[in-house]
């Protein structure tokens, strides 16, 4: 067999991890690599156990075709993520599927500490044997912010300036650390794992903590010069309105719909601003608007109105196939839904909203984790010693690391969204 070169392994690992199925024929199609080489890179792959046999088809001609699949358990990711209000760890599997996880809210003004994360990485690696963590190939991390040329990163919620995050856990862990941008993460992960499979326009939006858009268009991601567009939280959406935003200005859409803003107008219009209610979350408001409390309602019509209304302005931009909402508005679903959509219908050109879809994500709160292992691993095809780490031969005798829900104590988080204090 000739000496098989790491572009054939690339290629051939990043089609199979688009397409999790597929036959020798259509990875050469995906790769665009000549057959031979193909054979060659899968036959390698096959004697390693990286990928398996699952199944053969028939053609009508009568010939065999083997159907192939990534080894699930071929290698493992650290992940993180560091969007909104919480810091949530996990070991995932090699396509992505979560193993340990571990969460802790994030205290809203205070830096974030690296030890902290590191800390929280130990708490997923901390069950795991010798022989499982001689499996571990990469860290990947979904991190707000913005990105400095070598490798710092300023993110406000996080209390950071140009802090150089990767060189940091790289020093504390011996493994390849990749950071990327929890928008993209969040729309990457819609576009490999999640309904923006196969569509070649759309945008995901976001409502929790903050507010964000990823967009898609033309089969692209669409990211500006820096990598930051889909800024819509900071839209002025109404300006006459006095709601303060963190940006500094008063009207930004984030100052009225984001989770912590849903709370605070909540406690206002109720009066109770000045009581301490400690852990009120966006969840609890749909639940009251859903008990009959008139001001949940009302905090809620007017978030309802001003996300569909921007929503209108992206559609009439984007004129995209598909928006998919995530993060605190998957709770919200049947209360935000049907507002949105008459929103959109109303100030949106009606060409644009006939074939419009608009749906919530599936891949739920973890989609930042998800989308971390994503990056992990198609990162970790550019490394040399990681892509060979992932061809070791004999990987199916391993012990694999099963699922396991690692309790987070001392996190207040239920899942129902951002908390205001
Ligand atoms: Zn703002």
């Amino acid at each position: 067999m000739p000496k098989i070169a790491d572009q054939w392994l690339h290629k051939v690992l990043d089609a199979m991890h688009q397409r999790r199925t597929a036959t020798r024929a259509q990875i050469v199609q995906a790769t665009k690599l000549n057959p031979a080489s193909v054979s060659h890179a899968l036959q390698y792959l096959l004697e390693r156990g990286t990928i398996l046999k699952v199944g053969e088809l028939q053609s009508k001609a009568g010939r065999r075709r083997d159907v192939l699949t990534l080894n699930a358990e071929a290698g493992y990711f650290v992940v993180a993520d560091l969007e909104g209000a919480h810091m949530c760890f996990a070991i995932t599997n090699f396509v992505g599927d979560i193993r340990y996880r571990w969460e802790e809210d994030i205290k809203v003004g205070r830096t974030l500490e690296v030890k902290e994360i590191c800390d929280g990485i130990q708490m997923v690696l901390r069950g795991l044997t010798d022989a499982q963590r001689s499996r571990l190939l990469a860290i990947g991390i979904s991190c707000p912010g913005i990105w400095h040329k070598g490798g710092g990163v300023t993110a406000f919620n996080l209390g950071w300036r140009k802090m150089p995050l990767a060189s940091n856990l790289e020093a504390n862990f011996d493994l390849p650390v990749y950071l990327e941008h929890s928008t993209r993460c969040a729309i990457m992960a819609e576009r490999w794992l999640g309904l923006g499979q196969n569509v070649r326009n759309f945008a995901f939006v976001t409502v929790g903590y903050g507010v964000g858009v990823g967009i898609f268009s033309n089969g692209r991601f669409v990211g500006g010069r820096d990598k930051m567009a889909g800024e819509l939280g900071h839209i002025t959406i109404d300006p006459a309105a006095r709601d303060l935003c963190r940006c500094g200005k008063t009207g930004c859409l984030e100052a009225i719909v984001s989770s912590p803003n849903v709370v605070r107008q909540y406690l206002e219009l109720s009066g109770q601003e000045h009581q301490p209610i400690v852990g009120l979350r966006v969840g609890d408001i749909f639940d009251r608007y859903k008990a009959g409390d008139p001001y949940a309602a009302q905090v809620i019509n007017r978030a309802s109105k001003y996300l569909g209304l921007a929503l209108s302005y992206l559609v009439n931009f984007l004129n995209p196939e598909l928006i998919i909402l995530g993060d605190d508005l998957v709770g919200g679903e049947d209360i935000f839904l049907p507002r949105i959509r008459s929103e959109i219908e109303a100030n949106s050109l009606p060409d644009f909203v006939e074939n419009l879809e608009i749906r919530v994500s599936r891949l739920g709160h973890d989609i930042g984790l998800k989308g971390a292992a994503s990056f992990a691993f198609r990162n970790s095809l550019n490394n040399a010693a990681v892509l060979q780490k992932m061809c070791r031969p004999a990987v199916e005798s391993h012990e694999p690391i099963e699922a396991q829900d690692v309790a987070s104590p001392h996190s207040t988080s239920s899942r129902s969204g951002s908390a205001l204090v």
